[in-house]
């Protein structure tokens, strides 16, 4: 059997490259994880997926549980087998989600009782009862469940509440069965208080994980805060553990984070984007529903190997989403996540050749082209799921 761990490969500054070993399969990292909330990345078959250079999936607890609830998942063999992903798969907690029900859920210290958004049946979330549902899925890395406190936030609230998430990260250990090959993970809160951070990696290193999240950010404190968060906090996890920033981000985001030294990602924006005809470029983002597009016979990305740049135009793409066709939604997600990983192991082999400030400052030399009108740019602000 193999025991989970990561392996570092090079390092660059304090990015790293390396090999996240797990009972489903080996990830390269840095990585970025595309969202599959419900059991599928929206708008692509698991072929697709595999086809863009997805190592590892993610799945998510509190969508699950609703429907079709994790017992059915497990009594039909559990989520790889039931959404056709055989490699590894990180499932989120349900915390993040929980949290941003607001009226529809009552906090409390053991845990988060709430009604679904789907039909209003009354539900609760508890640490074990959230680590339970990860194993009766089958999750390859466990997330432990946390409330996660909007930003900004007063200190003293951002203190309790970590505090809070700490005491329930030790009952998330405590109740989950360790096997080889799969991982839990502690996730680090705290805000942008960096004494606060350091305190939250302290309570979870004491408790000992496999992994170390830091949660809490890309909650609309900017990237500047973002970073300078992950500066005091990065270096303070131990340096052979994962390490996985959720939530982010743009391809700015990405390569700013995998510069401070982390390893994993996820963000619904390239599935998202895709679905509203939004397209990822060397060169910023183009929105193929725009006139302009409408007689275009270039592919979106002369650089991208994905179905919709080798065979299709942006002409055609533009047509299937003035249209409301489902394949333009199909086509751009493809792309979309395409363009993530290409960007991904772009990032991870400028590490391992030892160019990560060259090839990083090329990246962002080639995304502050203004290669298109101004009111496609910038990239518009995006909710945050549920
Ligand atoms: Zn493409």
């Amino acid at each position: 059997m193999t025991a989970f761990r990561w392996r570092a490969q090079a390092r660059s500054g304090r990015a790293r490259a390396g090999y996240l070993d797990t009972a489903h399969g080996t990830v390269a990292t840095p990585t970025f994880m595309p969202v599959g909330t419900v059991g599928t990345v929206k708008a692509m078959t698991m072929d697709a997926v595999r086809s863009t250079g997805a190592g590892i999936v993610l799945g998510n607890t509190y969508h699950l549980m609703l429907r079709p609830g994790a017992e059915r998942v497990r009594a039909l063999g559990g989520l790889h087998r039931f959404m056709d992903w055989p490699g590894p798969i990180l499932t989120d907690s349900g915390g993040f989600q929980v949290m941003s029900l607001g009226p529809l859920r009552k906090l409390d210290a053991d845990g988060v009782t709430f009604r679904s958004h789907i039909d209003g049946s009354k539900h609760r979330l508890t640490p074990e009862r959230s680590t339970d549902i990860q194993h009766a899925l089958d999750a390859t890395i466990s997330m432990c469940f946390d409330e996660c406190p909007a930003l900004p936030a007063p200190a003293e609230a951002i203190a309790q509440s970590m505090r809070m998430s700490m005491r329930w990260a030790e009952r998330c250990r405590t109740a989950f069965v360790a096997r080889p090959g799969y991982a839990q993970y502690g996730i680090i809160q705290g805000g942008t208080e960096p004494q606060l951070r350091a305190e939250s990696v302290r309570a979870l290193t004491d408790i000992g994980f496999e992994g170390y999240a830091i949660g809490g950010l890309a909650v609309g404190e900017g990237q500047e805060l973002m970073f300078s968060t992950l500066d005091v906090t990065v270096g303070l996890i131990p340096d052979d553990a994962p390490r996985y920033l959720m939530g982010v981000g743009t391809p700015d985001d990405l390569l700013g984070a995998v510069e401070r030294g982390v390893d994993m990602f996820d963000c619904v924006m390239p599935t998202r984007a895709g679905r509203t005809a939004r397209a990822y470029t060397e060169r910023g983002t183009l929105n193929l529903r725009n006139a302009r597009h409408a007689t275009d016979s270039r592919p979106i990305s002369p650089h991208c190997d994905c179905l919709a740049c080798s065979r299709h135009s942006r002409a055609y793409l533009h047509h299937l989403f003035r249209a409301n066709e489902m394949l333009g939604p199909m086509l751009l997600t493809w792309h979309n996540l395409a363009y993530y990983q290409r960007l991904m192991r772009g990032i991870r082999a400028a590490i391992v050749d030892g160019t990560l400030p060259e090839h990083a400052a090329c990246l962002r030399a080639q995304w502050a082209m203004e290669d298109w009108s101004p009111d496609e740019m910038p990239f518009p602000d995006i909710p945050p799921v549920p």
